[in-house]
């Protein structure tokens, strides 16, 4: 039944109770000729019977009581509400008789209300005979009698315990957290600016704390989002047990927090409850059967010293908190004003990025891969630069993250994987075969609907067969979402074109899921080669690797190598391709042909002819 039947029934109930009285009051007096009366009594009898039947069934609790609150009736409803059977509740005094606290919208008490002869509205709270609290919803009438004195009142009374409940569950939707229990983004906000201004009134500072769990997508990609939501439960515990009670403790969503401390003396207070989340989340949290420890990076804005404004102190402590997590991650850090210089500068990077993928202001610079084997250069890695009108060239570390972030990254891709192909297709046509290019995929591309049928249609247009392009991805990349880079990787594996891991070794991943990948190649990370063959731990590192793709069937590439003890050790350990600036750095494809002919001279021994194009291009 809807609220608005159950208040119409009530409605009906009520003026079927004031019918009643108005005929108790009417039987008294209208007594007047022996034969009116024998009718009169009949009529009465029978309207009497409907109305006190109306009012027995009625849905809603009905309770009669005489002008000084002497309950005198009560109808079933009510005894199914209360638990309190008519014998128990007639004679006894209305519970809302004399209580002067409560009072209606009009702020009257339900005496005052009676008295004056109006109707009275309550919600209140009130107990059952068996000690349950429930929610009640009281309507009062007074019935006056022809001297307009106050002769009874008429209590109408709804359970409306159900309706209160979901209520506060829709309040609690709107406001908290359903996870983990804590103030939502929404709550947050006005608790932020009631905190600001009582940071006007009390001239205290407070400080916002931004915090983001460090590798959370990771692990929940890798445990399951169940083993993630419950790290997301036991982190907003710590999160709650390192602040004071008064204290806010918010979840704006994903794995970012928010914490807010209000009437701290000075802004390195803040420092102290940074520490105690770091050092709290330090201790391994148990999932199940799974020990897992994670970090956090925070960033720290204080007011009134940085800002006033709950919209700047917000970005102040999320530009903070990336300044953690380039700080390496697991630390805190207090906004500071060249964070603003340092996000305006990358405002206008931004924008001038944009312009750039317009005017496709960028080249591709080659760098040779040697075959150390056959002694020959066996193919390029295509390397992206912006050619920036003031700074000349813009190496790619200074901007892939920003076209990442900002998904221009789409663009600069098809942009970079066009002129490699036509590149190499032109090496081709030009009577030099052989060679593979190595073009990188960023994530952003990785994950791009469109990437197969971008890849498919470059080929096609440049006439480049597949099996000449390889394409360089990173472990993160699979981690993200492994059973989806698994369908990705066959795809463009269907295409014919080669897949390489980018940068091995670095990354998070366990070794196992490298079985079920789809992939050809691994290239052993610059990091590890450049200590080879001094340090013992990356030359464990690096052969470990090398045995490792030689188990899997997997071909091996070693990058950054500098130092001829490097390429000998590596060439030793059954690493036969290198790429580095010992033979060459990267050059613009004008360069290209002047590089890889010194290079052939440098080295006696290399085959002086570069292999012939294949019969059917
Ligand atoms: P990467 O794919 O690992 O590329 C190798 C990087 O190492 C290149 O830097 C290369 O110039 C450098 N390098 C090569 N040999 C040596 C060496 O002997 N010593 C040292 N110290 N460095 C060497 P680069 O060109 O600055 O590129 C940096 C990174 O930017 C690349 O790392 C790659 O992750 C990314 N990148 C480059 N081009 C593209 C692109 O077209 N698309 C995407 N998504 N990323 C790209
Ligand atoms: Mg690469
Ligand atoms: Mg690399």
């Amino acid at each position: 039944m809807t609220v608005a039947t159950l208040l119409i029934a009530g409605l009906v109930v009520l003026a079927a109770v004031m019918l009643v009285i108005l005929e108790l009051g009417r039987r008294g007096w209208m007594l007047s000729s022996p034969n009116q009366r024998r009718v009169n009594a009949h009529l009465n009898a029978q309207s009497m019977r409907i109305l006190s039947s109306a009012v027995e069934q009625s849905h809603s609790g009905v309770v009669i009581a005489d002008c000084s609150g002497v309950i005198e009736y009560v109808n079933p409803r009510y005894t199914q509400i209360t638990g309190y059977s008519s014998a128990e509740a007639v004679g006894r005094i209305a519970e809302l008789m004399n209580n002067e606290q409560l009072t209606d919208a009009n702020n009257l008490t339900l005496q005052e209300a009676m008295q004056l002869g109006a109707s009275w509205e309550t919600f209140m709270v009130s107990v059952r005979k068996n000690g349950d609290r429930f929610w009640q919803q009281v309507t009062a009438s007074p019935i006056l009698d022809e001297l307009g004195a106050l002769s009874h009142i008429v209590l109408n009374i709804e359970d409306i315990s159900e309706r209160v409940e979901t209520q506060a569950q829709m309040e609690k939707l709107a406001f908290y957290d359903p996870l983990t229990g804590l103030d939502n983004r929404r709550l947050f906000r006005d608790r932020l600016e009631q905190g600001l201004k009582r940071v006007r009134r009390n001239r205290k500072s407070m400080a916002l704390l931004f915090l983001d769990l460090d590798q959370f997508k990771r692990i929940n990609d890798t445990l399951g989002h169940d083993a993630g939501d419950e790290l997301l439960c036991a982190v907003a515990q710590r999160l709650r047990s390192c602040v004071r009670e008064e204290d806010i403790v918010s979840r704006l969503g994903g794995d970012e927090f928010t914490i807010l401390l209000s009437d701290i003396g000075h802004a390195e207070a803040a420092s102290v409850v940074a520490r105690k989340i770091l050092l709290s989340l330090q201790t391994p949290i148990t999932l199940g059967e799974q020990e897992i420890t994670i970090s956090c990076s925070i960033g720290i804005t204080v007011a009134p010293e940085d800002s006033m404004n709950a919209s700047v102190l917000m970005r102040n402590a999320d530009l903070a908190m990336y300044r953690a997590k380039d700080q390496g991650r697991n630390n805190f850090q207090y906004f500071t004003d060249d964070m603003n210089i340092e996000s305006q500068a990358r405002m206008s990077l931004e924008n001038e990025l944009r312009l750039a993928v317009n005017n496709e202001d960028f080249v591709v610079f080659f760098q040779p891969q040697i075959d150390l084997n056959l002694k020959r250069i066996c193919g390029f890695e295509a390397l992206v630069r912006w050619r920036h009108e003031q700074v000349d060239l813009i190496p790619p570390d200074r901007f892939i993250p920003v076209a990442e972030e900002t998904g221009l990254i789409i663009k600069v891709g098809e942009i970079v994987l066009l002129q490699a192909c036509r590149q190499l297709r032109s090496m081709q046509l030009n009577g030099m075969g052989g060679y593979t290019v190595a073009v990188n995929l960023s994530a952003r591309q990785f994950r791009d609907r469109n990437l197969v049928s971008m890849v498919r249609k470059t080929l096609r247009e440049t006439g480049l067969d597949p099996r000449w392009l390889e394409l360089e991805i990173t472990e993160s990349m699979l981690m993200d979402n492994i059973e989806q880079a698994i369908d990705i990787l066959t795809e463009l594996k269907a295409l014919g074109v080669t897949i390489a891991i980018d940068d091995f070794g670095t990354g998070y991943s366990s070794l196992s899921y490298l079985t079920r990948l789809p992939v050809d190649k691994l290239k052993v990370d610059r990091s590890f080669v450049s200590n080879l063959p001094e340090s013992p731990r990356h030359t464990a590192i690096a052969t470990a690797i090398i045995a490792m793709a030689q188990r899997l069937r997997l071909q091996v590439v070693a990058e950054g190598v500098e130092t001829q003890p490097q390429a000998s050790f590596l060439h030793n350990h059954q690493c036969s391709i290198v790429q580095g600036y010992l033979y060459g750095r990267p050059v613009d494809a004008a360069g290209l042909l002047d590089q890889m002919k010194a290079l052939e001279q440098s080295i006696t021994g290399w085959a002086a002819e570069p292999m012939a194009i294949p019969a059917h291009h």
